[in-house]
Parts: C-alpha cells; sequence; structure tokens
C-alpha cells in the first residue's frame, strides 16, 4: 500500500521546521507539515505581545547552519524570529509542503500496511510512512479556573491572544502571572496604565540583560566574515552552560555555581527595587533553576512606581469590575491580562491521541508508566515515529541544540535505514529503558532532585513530580549521543 505522503509533520515552529530540512535531506521530498494556525513559525507567530523577545542571545537562538547577521539587538524582538522563520522556510522551500489552519486529531499506526494514519479536524484522514510530532511545549495556552472569572465585565487578554488592537493608555490592569512572559510585557504596560497591579503567586529569579542595538557595521562584519559571529555564538553559548546548565543539572557538584548566580541576582535587585518589603517579595525562596529564570533589565524598576503594585497573598475571586485578593483587599480593574502560561503535563504530551503497535496509547503509556522517550525523540511500540517534544528531549538552554540535535539523530537513523535497505525503524525496549535509567540518575544531582525546589511551581515537573523535561547532561553530551548512539538500539524492518 502506498502512502499519501512520506512523512507528515505536525507543526511548523522552528521543531517541525529543523525536522523537514533533515528530512528532506535524507530524500524524503513528498512531506505534509500540518499546521493549525494560519502560517508559520509556532511560538513567533502565535505570541505578540508587547515587549516579546528572545531571552537567549539571538546569536545562540537561531539554527547554527543558518546565521542572520540581521539581528538588530543581542536579543532580537519576537517579531524579528517569525521574520526569520520565513526566510529559512524560503531557503529550505519548505512552504510547499505546508497545510495551513490543519488540525490533526490523531495518529494509528496500521500494523499491517505499517503505515500511519493521521485525523485531521474536517477533512478526510491521510497516511505516511512516518510521523513527526513537533507541536511544541509551550503551544496550548493555559487559563486557570479563577472563581468568578465569568462574570467579569471588563476586557480579559492572554498573553498567547494578544489583541493588537489593546491600548493600555489609562487602564487599571491586573497581571496575573510572573513567569518570563510577565517580565516582558509588565514593564511595558506599566508605562502607560493608570494603575497596574501584578498578582505573584511564585517569584522568578531574574538576570540583567546585556541586551544592546547591534551596529550596522557590526551587522556587516556578520555577514561579511560569518566566523566572527560563529565566535560570539560560542562565548554566549560558554556562558549560558555555566549559568543555565552546569549550574542547574550539575547543581549537586557545582552548587558554588547555583549560589553565586542566585546571589548575583539578589544584589542586581537591591540595585533596581527601593522598598525593602518588595525586595523580600521578589525574592524566590526556592534555588535558581527550578524554574525557568530570565534577563530583564526593566523588569524590577517596575516596582519602583506609583502606578504600580505587587499582591502576592493570592487570588480569591472576581467581581464584575474587581479582583479580589486573598487578603481581602478588592482591586477595581477594567483589564485582565493573563500571563499564566502554558499547559504542558495535561495537554502536550502527546499533544493529539497516538497509538502504535498493538493498539499501545502514548499518553496512556507515558502516564501509567513513567514519562520516558529514548534521546528524547523514539519511543517503544511506535515504529517510525519521531516525537520531537518528548521526556528528556530539551538538550541545553536554547531550544536550537535541541532541536539541532534531533536532526543529527534523524540523519544518522535515516542514513542506516538507507544503508540497510530498509524504511522501517523501531526503539528497543532494552535501549529505552537504558536511556531512562541513565536520565533517572544524572537526575538525582540536578537541582530538581538534590536542591530545593518546593515552592517553584515550576512546569519542569509533571503531574508525578518528576522532572523529565529537561536532558540532564552537558549539551556537548546531548549532541555528542546525537551522533554516536548505537545503531543496535533500533530495529530495522522492511
Ligand atoms: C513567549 C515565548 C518566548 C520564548 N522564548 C524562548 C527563548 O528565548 N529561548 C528558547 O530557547 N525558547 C523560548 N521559547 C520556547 C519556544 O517555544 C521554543 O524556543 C521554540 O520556538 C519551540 O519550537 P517548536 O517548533 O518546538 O514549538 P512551537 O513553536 O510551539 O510550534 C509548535 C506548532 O505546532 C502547532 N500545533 C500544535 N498542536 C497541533 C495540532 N494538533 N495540529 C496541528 N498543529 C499543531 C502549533 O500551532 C505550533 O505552531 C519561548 C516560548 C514562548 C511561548
Amino acid at each position: 500500500m502506498e502512502p499519501d505522503y512520506d512523512a507528515i509533520i505536525v507543526g511548523a515552529g522552528f521543531g517541525g521546521i529543523g525536522a523537514a530540512i533533515a528530512l528532506r535531506k535524507q530524500g524524503l521530498n513528498n512531506l505534509a507539515i500540518l499546521e493549525r494556525e494560519s502560517n508559520l513559525g509556532g511560538t513567533w507567530h502565535v505570541n505578540h505581545y508587547p515587549g516579546l523577545s528572545v531571552d537567549i542571545a539571538s546569536v545562540t537562538y537561531s539554527y547554527s547552519f543558518a546565521p542572520n547577521p540581521h539581528w538588530s539587538r543581542m536579543y532580537a524582538p519576537g517579531e524579528e524570529l517569525e521574520k526569520y522563520a520565513h526566510h529559512v522556510v524560503a531557503t529550505y522551500d519548505l512552504e510547499r509542503h505546508m497545510q495551513f489552519d490543519t488540525t490533526v486529531t490523531g495518529a494509528v499506526h496500521d500494523d499491517e500496511s505499517g503505515l500511519w494514519r493521521v485525523s485531521i479536524e474536517g477533512r478526510e484522514p491521510i497516511t505516511a510512512r512516518y510521523l513527526v510530532a513537533a507541536t511544541g511545549f509551550l503551544s496550548q495556552p493555559y487559563t486557570p479556573p479563577f472563581p468568578g472569572i465569568e462574570t467579569f465585565t471588563g476586557d480579559i487578554l492572554h498573553t498567547a491572544d494578544w489583541d493588537n488592537s489593546f491600548d493600555p493608555t489609562d487602564r487599571s490592569i491586573a497581571v496575573i502571572g510572573t513567569g518570563a512572559t510577565a517580565v516582558q510585557l509588565i514593564p511595558k504596560l506599566a508605562e502607560r496604565a493608570r494603575s497596574l497591579t501584578v498578582f505573584q503567586r511564585t517569584p522568578i529569579w531574574v538576570i540583567p540583560k546585556v541586551d544592546t542595538p547591534i551596529p550596522a557595521p557590526v551587522r556587516r562584519l556578520f555577514e561579511r566574515v560569518p566566523a566572527t559571529q560563529r565566535a560570539l555564538r560560542s562565548v554566549n553559548n560558554t556562558i549560558l552552560e555555566g549559568v543555565m546548565v552546569v549550574g542547574v543539572l550539575q547543581y549537586g557538584r557545582q552548587r558554588i555555581l547555583n549560589r553565586a548566580v542566585a546571589a548575583a541576582s539578589k544584589l542586581f535587585m537591591r540595585t533596581q527595587v527601593r522598598d525593602r518589603k518588595t525586595r523580600k517579595q521578589l525574592t524566590p525562596d526556592y534555588d535558581f533553576g527550578c524554574k525557568r529564570p530570565t534577563f530583564s533589565n526593566q523588569y524590577f524598576k517596575v516596582y519602583n512606581r506609583s502606578n504600580t503594585a505587587l499582591e502576592t497573598s493570592g487570588i480569591d475571586h472576581f467581581r464584575s469590575n474587581a479582583l479580589v485578593a486573598a487578603d481581602g483587599t478588592a482591586y477595581p480593574i477594567d483589564t485582565v491580562v493573563l500571563a499564566t502560561g502554558f499547559n504542558l503535563w495535561d495537554t502536550n504530551f502527546p499533544a493529539f491521541e497516538i497509538i502504535g503497535r498493538e493498539g499501545r496509547d502514548l499518553g496512556k503509556w507515558w502516564r501509567d508508566n513513567r514519562f520516558q522517550a529514548y534521546q528524547g525523540i523514539t519511543v517503544p511500540k511506535f515504529p517510525n515515529f519521531l516525537s520531537l517534544n518528548s521526556p528528556y528531549s530539551y538538550n541545553g538552554l536554547s531550544y536550537f541544540t535541541t532541536i539541532e540535535g534531533q536532526m543529527r539523530h534523524i540523519e544518522r537513523l535515516f542514513g542506516e535505514m538507507r544503508r540497510r535497505g530498509v524504511t522501517g525503524f523501531e526503539v528497543t525496549e532494552e535501549a529505552n529503558q537504558r536511556f531512562l535509567d541513565r536520565m533517572t540518575e544524572n537526575l538525582s544531582t540536578s537541582v530538581f532532585y538534590a536542591g530545593d525546589c518546593s515552592g517553584s511551581n515550576s512546569y519542569y515537573f509533571n503531574q508525578h513530580g518528576e522532572a523529565v523535561l529537561l536532558r540532564p547532561t552537558s549539551t556537548r553530551a546531548g549532541l555528542k549521543d546525537a551522533r554516536t548512539f548505537p545503531l543496535s538500539d533500533y530495529t530495522y524492518a522492511q
């Protein structure tokens, strides 16, 4: 039986784009990239709130094989990332494979034909030999069920569904949440709002951002001598590796590094926030790295403004024109901004129903057992399936090291299939278990288990309390694994 496509990729963000480049390189030209949004870019198409930018410097947050000498700043604004996604797609001629406004609702492996049958909302199912889930980690917006929110008569905006016509001037705004997105947005709103109340559940570790415009001569240098931009990337990668990877994932051995970064963040806050009580409220009571830290030079200063207040007692309920805090204070407001993030663990693992060989349901299997994926990309009983947003897949602190490692994995796996003259692969149970055991052991010395993460409310932890999102190895070791994993960890079939 001939499939409709060689491969179906679900998601047209940087993950789906990277997978498409890797598969095309392997000679697979009949691809369908299915995307529920009306355009490509994933995160960077969906999010467009004021202040959106990367929090990993742009020299690092980009494909190493497609450097962009035109970033306007060290940390590029969101719209430049969307433009960059279009540029890469045009360079690799991928848009012709993309089908927008196309929501995948399920996928079943047909054990007889060996093909994947993919269901699509409002359309006939389609088939492919290979299935790639590239649906993202932070792609299913979340709104907690706040009591009485349905009675609120003002405007409600979610940061992942921003209304570009919204004008904060003279508004009385409540922002709920103080994660990385809120840290970018709050200073923008504070500049113009009549009043701004920030409802904080969990404080965030904030590090100063070395962010400046990149002058035109430097951009020209990057364009003419790409090695200069590569050198800057190496320097930035090394710093990030020390702060975010070694200090967090190798916490047991490098506690001092973790403590030093936390102390630097506290010192920074001292220089920024005048009020001692506010400083105390803004100081995390969990170890650095338990929750994704962020970078900002504007965030802390906001709390010196007369129009801005910090509320930490929690949310009790909404009234038609007010938000009532847990301590009984009622804040009259006309606008609520939900910076409440994304639902990872309930809706994203996986983002649609995936049934493998012998009827194994991926979501159920992960929940009934432990969340696991060999090298963060393949799962036993799911032949010819690549799951990019898997347990232990996030390698390093820029998503691009993750996807580039996965592209290398695809290259090695498909190269071996070509050499053997076969088209089917499946990871063995034994290899999967071995990898899971290694990750579990490595994690025991990470900040997640060796540190104190009890008050962090971090999306790194799943519903079983396991921190299985980040790969607990150095970035370099993760990339090396992708190039050298034993080929015998897979079985191969026609
Ligand atoms: C505001 C924000 C800022 C960020 N900043 C950084 C940063 O500075 N550094 C960093 O490393 N990471 C950052 N991230 C994480 C970011 O998500 C990743 O870096 C990267 O863009 C993820 O790419 P992706 O392709 O895996 O996922 P996404 O970009 O989320 O793309 C997944 C795509 O899959 C589609 N999709 C999902 N389900 C379905 C379905 N059932 N059918 C069809 N299509 C579907 C979605 O619509 C989406 O377009 C940020 C995330 C957010 C939300």
